[in-house]
């Protein structure tokens, strides 16, 4: 199985993909945690992409691409991946298609999770991740249990005014790569408002209504 996850910031994207892998036995690569890895590890990578992600900017599709191509090469993803945030423009979702075709792979499926911008704020500031595990909490909605409160991190670019960036450059240049995926036939919608629960049914419903 090869999924997409698309959706504006704060729409589930990572929330949603550590409880589908599970279920299909994929692989979850996440280019936002690949490239704030790289920046933590001071690669040239990550000094080239630090400055583009403080300000909510993307990163430039080369960077990206070849990041994604080489990690999708990787054994763990021969049974299949679930890719987070990746593509986000349509230089991206070409340069996919692309390398799937060169590998004879094709996609199943590309799930559009959809919610309002005006709730995408308020998740993107109450967003928290444990360092430890990776498991990301949200302040209100799903707040971390106190053993582990102290040691929650908050992102440096989940901020009110990079989330706004944020926000413009989905309109701008990942919303359009949704007609690209619709015309295949592979586009799933999910609604993204309700409890995370509520949501991951959603999107296995409408996954196993077209296998
Ligand atoms: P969110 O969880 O808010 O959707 P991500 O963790 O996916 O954000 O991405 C954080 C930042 O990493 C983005 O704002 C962007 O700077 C960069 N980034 C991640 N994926 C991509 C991509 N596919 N293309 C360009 N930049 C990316
Ligand atoms: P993305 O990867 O799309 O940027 P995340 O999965 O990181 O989004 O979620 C953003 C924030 O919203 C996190 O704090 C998360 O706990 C919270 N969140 C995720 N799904 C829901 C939901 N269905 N309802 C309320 N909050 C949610």
């Amino acid at each position: 199985m090869r999924m997409i996850l698309v959706g504006p910031p704060g729409a589930g994207k990572g929330t949603q993909a550590a409880r589908l892998i599970d279920t299909y036995g994929i692989s979850h690569i996440s280019t936002g945690d690949m490239l704030r890895a790289a920046v933590a590890e001071g690669t040239e990578l990550g000094r080239k992409a630090d400055g583009f992600m403080k300000a909510g900017e993307l990163v430039p599709d080369e960077l990206v691409i070849a990041m994604v191509i080489e990690r999708i090469g990787k054994s763990d993803c021969e049974n299949g991946f679930m890719l987070d945030g990746f593509p986000r423009t349509r230089a991206q979702a070409e340069a996919l298609d692309r390398e799937l075709e060169k590998a004879g792979a094709t996609l199943d499926a590309v799930v559009l999770i959809e919610v309002p911008d005006q709730l995408i704020v308020e998740r993107i500031t109450g967003r928290r991740s444990d360092p430890q595990t990776g498991r990301i909490y949200h302040m209100i909605f799903d707040p971390p249990p106190e053993e582990i409160a102290d040691r929650v991190v908050q992102r440096s670019d989940d901020t009110e005014e990079a989330c706004v960036a944020r926000l413009q450059k989905y309109h701008g240049e990942t919303a359009p790569i949704v007609p690209f995926y619709e015309e295949k036939g592979i586009l799933v919608r999910a609604d993204g408002v309700g409890s995370p629960d509520e949501v991951t049914e959603r999107i296995k419903t409408e996954l196993e209504a077209r296998r």
